[in-house]
């Protein structure tokens, strides 16, 4: 057993602790509490303080795609279009970069989100052994949802099913206690209807979870509401048919039942109100992702109303060619600036409810609630421990405040996963940060 303390301890599921402690036996937390309660109740535990810090539960990145970390800042020249973003990314990943490199790049994703003490990801991966290898070699844990081929054809749909579950079942004989497999149908407009009813209906059977892109711009509103537009014009470049449902992208999911499936939505940048009762009707989820959102210019997702509707929201950073960091503080400083700047807003979010938004909102969104996402007894030990001893941080008044207005990655001095210790002072534990970035460097090199 061991005694982890610190100036603060911040559980989440309840009042902040002063000169706090947690103890952690095996992969669990056994006890939190003052630190001199915690000592006189186990005295043989090995102790290890860690002073002007906080340790608080590990954040949750509920959307990511590791598998393309290699491409940080490589698209930011074509970003403007998103056509060409997407063409640059295929083409690359397809012509320059082999399994292993995908491999590569997604395991020093991985090693980011440990050092910005990210110590669970949904992630996604077109190659969704690279994710599931980069979680298991690094020492995260997450779901790896296998995603669809570009699969618009109905025609096409029985085969573009079998394909991917052959994919998924797969993967599964991988599964370990930390890491699971999931399914992301891509999008709405890369998906046609009767493959996502198929996976719906697999998913709902298997109990898979599962997670989708949708309503993140305009372009794709457009093209649901009027079937014309940026989205329209792709698909006559490629020859396909559209019969637009003429309705938003949301009440399309509903409407051909995938919101059965309760499914994680990434984005929701343009949702109505009916969009949003019909997610928070069924119980679906989302990841919002202001950072991705904003450095493609598709506006800010309502976050403020999502959580007043109750609806389990988590922060994800997407893919660091779109970010460009893997750093869930900074994600959420980011949510809280431009929710408190929208000009319709009701309210003031506050710190409070935006740190459990990146930890306890996070692990909700991915139906991970009952293991992760606070430190109480009996609940798996994902903390980590955030510095508090930055002149960029100090003095510290609100822990909370300081965490989400004055702290990132750079703070972060361990990472701990089911009782394991995955990074430390600037190391990962696991696996060697020198040698992982060697190889990443040398990937990048081939990218160009
Ligand atoms: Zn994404």
């Amino acid at each position: 057993m061991k005694i982890l303390s610190a100036d603060y301890v911040l559980p989440v599921s309840s009042e902040l602790i002063e000169n706090g402690a947690v103890a952690v036996e095996k992969d669990k937390i056994i006890s939190i509490g003052k630190r001199d309660e915690l000592i006189k109740k186990f005295p043989e535990a090995n102790r290890d303080n860690f002073g002007e810090a906080v340790i608080m539960p590990g954040l949750v990145n509920a959307h990511s795609h590791l598998e393309i970390t290699a491409m940080r800042g490589f698209l930011d020249d074509v970003e403007e279009d998103f056509y060409a973003w997407l063409i640059k990314l295929t083409k690359t990943r397809a012509e320059k970069l082999v399994d292993k490199d995908i491999e590569t790049s997604a395991i020093f994703g991985a090693l980011e989100g440990a050092r910005a003490g990210v110590t669970c990801f949904g992630d996604i991966g077109r190659m969704g052994k690279a994710g599931l290898q980069a979680l298991k070699k690094i020492g995260l844990r997450g779901i790896v949802f296998q995603e669809t081929e570009f699969s618009p054809k109905n025609e096409e749909a029985e085969s573009d099913f079998a394909r991917l579950k052959d994919k998924i079942l797969a993967l599964k004989e991988s599964e370990t206690e930390l890491v699971k497999i999931g399914v992301s149908p891509h999008a709405p407009y890369t998906v046609s209807r009767k493959l996502f009813e198929k996976i719906t209906d697999y998913a709902l059977a298997e109990n898979i979870k599962i997670t989708i892109h949708a309503a993140e711009s305009n372009q794709e509103r457009e093209f649901f509401l009027t079937g014309e537009g940026f989205f329209a014009e792709v698909y006559e470049k490629l020859n396909l048919k559209w019969n637009a449902p003429k309705v938003s992208v949301i009440e399309y999911l509903a409407e051909i039942g995938v919101l059965r499936a309760k499914p994680l939505l990434a984005h929701c940048v343009k949702v109505s109100e009916r969009d949003i009762e019909l997610i928070a009707e069924t119980g679906s989820r989302i990841a919002h992702c202001p950072k991705s959102n904003a450095k493609f210019g598709h506006g800010i997702a309502p976050l403020e109303k999502f959580l007043d509707k109750k609806i389990r929201v988590g922060f994800g950073s997407d893919s660091v060619a779109s970010n460009n960091t893997c750093d869930i503080l900074e994600e959420a400083r980011f949510a809280t600036l431009f929710a408190r700047n929208i000009k319709d807003k009701k309210r003031f979010l506050t710190a409070r409810e935006i740190i459990e938004t990146a930890t306890l909102g996070g692990a909700s969104a991915l139906g991970l609630e009952n293991e992760i996402g606070t430190l109480e007894a009996n609940k798996q030990a994902d903390l980590i421990v955030v510095a508090l001893d930055n002149i960029a941080q100090m003095p510290v008044h609100n822990v909370y405040s300081a965490l989400l207005f004055a702290s990132n990655a750079r703070d972060v001095r361990l990472t701990m996963v089911g009782g394991e210790e995955v990074y430390r002072d600037g190391q990962a534990k696991k696996a060697s940060s020198k040698e992982i970035t060697l190889k990443m460097k040398e990937i990048a090199g081939k990218c160009k």
